[in-house]
């Protein structure tokens, strides 16, 4: 006999994690499912021999030292009852946004950012200086806002183009799911959660956030079910009554909050893939595994925004994937080393999801082994004293994130079609994490919370 939940939460995620604890917290009889045998979804981990690796992180954005007080990161952990302490956090050194024959390096003191703007772009520092202004006094996060473009919205106040481009680009790669611009509140979400706050890095990476997650989760008594996919998700008359999964088993709810995407929970909603539209934008990356530090081969910044045109081509490829930018991020590279002996660089390009799908296998591996010699390139142009040999690489693709998260066509930044208020057409189905609008993992968390607290809390 099935059993009846309060709230059925899809997918152990950080927002679906998130959501699951708020509610277990309250007393709630809630359950997540998860298709994995393991939590993080996008930002998961894995090990390769010794060596251990998170799926993504470069670094965690929304840094605010502790004691700080109604930003991002504090209100979530409050909401989650997590002390600051417990993550551990390392801060970056330095970051670059490096464009042809301009750099500009900001940090967690965002007056170093504002510093090099008058030094470089002096004509536009009145200008930056207002933008900022208006940027802080937004509220980025009602979940009435409509959605406009952040680039129409900026050009009133920044008229150099290359800054534009400059300020624009990781944000852009850090979290639109728009190509070449994205939607004023997510860029005002991206402008404070990395310039005006920081990034940062836990001491053990991921599976920091995801153990303490976890350990929460099991205090207040929520039920997680790994290898349960949901393949259905039922409703009669408008109203949700429960899920069903792969091998048959039905669970009865009042409700669920899917973490799925948007274009995801439809398809199994309806049996169709319909509309929502699926984001465009999907990345490669290469993990190498170094013989020397960063440090030792003279390179101090944590993440680099590298851009090889004067325009930032935020955009998915006519290629398998695009090298003439880049996201390099070096995790030896935060305040606190973690004491390894090896040396990491990280590189991310924009990628073509549907023409990594048709290759052949064996092709598939030619293609992974060319990205990971391109990126080595990349680096030696971001570090240019690069001298490390090689100890170990890895290459994840579109269709790897496909594979392990079942987001369609490896979308990172979910669909173009976010639901702030969570809402969807069936009465007590709701959507939480990316394609509510909140994204990376400080966002994906906030998310989980706030439509645990609007929809099974409050209503
Ligand atoms: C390569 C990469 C690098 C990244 N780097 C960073 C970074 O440095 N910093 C940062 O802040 N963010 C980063 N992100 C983004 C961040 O990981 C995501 O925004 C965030 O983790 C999204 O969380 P979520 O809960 O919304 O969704 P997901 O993580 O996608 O969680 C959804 C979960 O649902 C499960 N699921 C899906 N379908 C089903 C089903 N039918 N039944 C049951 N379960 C299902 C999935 O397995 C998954 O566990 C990165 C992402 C990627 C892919």
């Amino acid at each position: 006999m099935s059993q009846k939940y309060d709230t059925i939460v899809i997918g152990a995620g950080m927002s679906g994690l998130a959501a699951a604890i708020r509610l277990a917290m309250f007393g709630k009889k809630v359950c997540i499912l998860e298709k994995h045998f393991l939590t993080g979804g996008l930002n998961s981990y894995y090990k390769r021999g010794k060596r251990k690796f998170d799926v993504g992180l470069h670094a965690m954005t929304n840094f605010v030292p502790r004691g700080t007080r109604g930003r991002p990161l504090t209100k979530l952990l409050k909401q989650l009852r997590i002390p600051w302490d417990a993550l551990e956090l390392s801060e970056q050194k330095s970051s670059l946004i490096q464009f042809p024959g301009q750099s500009l390096m900001f940090t967690n003191n965002f007056e170093v950012l504002r510093e090099e703007v008058a030094t470089k772009f002096p004509l536009q520092i009145d200008n930056f200086n207002r933008f900022v202004t208006y940027i802080e006094e937004y509220n980025e996060v009602a979940l009435d806002n409509k959605t406009f473009m952040a680039k129409d919205v900026a050009k009133k106040f920044i008229t150099d183009s290359q800054l534009l481009e400059m300020i624009f680009c990781p944000l852009l790669i850090y979290g639109s799911a728009w190509e070449n611009d994205m939607d004023f509140s997510q860029f005002v979400i991206m402008f404070k959660s990395i310039y005006l706050e920081g990034f940062c890095r836990p001491s053990g990476g991921v599976r920091t956030i995801l153990n303490l997650l976890l350990e929460k989760y099991e205090k207040v008594g929520g039920e997680l079910r790994f290898k349960s996919e949901v393949t259905k998700i039922i409703h009669s008359n408008g109203k949700i009554s429960g899920v069903e999964l792969k091998d048959g088993t039905i669970l009865e709810c009042d409700k669920v909050i899917s973490s799925m995407g948007n274009p995801e929970t439809m398809a199994v909603t309806t049996g169709e893939r319909p509309e929502p539209k699926v984001g465009p934008l999907s990345f490669c990356e290469s993990i190498a595994c170094l013989d020397k530090k960063p440090k030792d081969f003279g390179f101090d910044h944590t993440i680099v925004f590298y851009n090889e045109k004067d325009i930032y081509d935020y955009k998915k490829p006519n290629t398998l994937f695009d090298h003439s930018s880049a996201v390099a991020c070096f995790p030896n590279n935060f305040q606190h080393d973690d004491g390894d002996t090896e040396g990491v660089a990280r590189v991310t390009y924009m990628a073509n999801y549907a023409l990594w799908k048709e290759l052949e296998r064996k092709v598939y591996l030619e293609n992974k082994n060319d990205l990971f010699e391109k990126s080595i390139e990349t680096i030696k142009r971001i570090a240019p004293g690069f001298d490390a040999n090689v100890l170990f690489k890895d290459v994840f693709t579109p269709t790897t994130i496909e594979r392990y998260t079942g987001h369609f066509e490896g979308t990172v930044y979910g669909s173009t079609d976010k639901i702030r208020d969570g809402r969807t057409h069936i009465d007590g189905l709701y959507i939480c994490g990316t394609d509510q609008g909140f994204l990376g993992i400080v966002g994906a968390m906030l998310s989980g919370i706030s439509m645990a607290n609007l929809h099974g809390l409050m209503e």
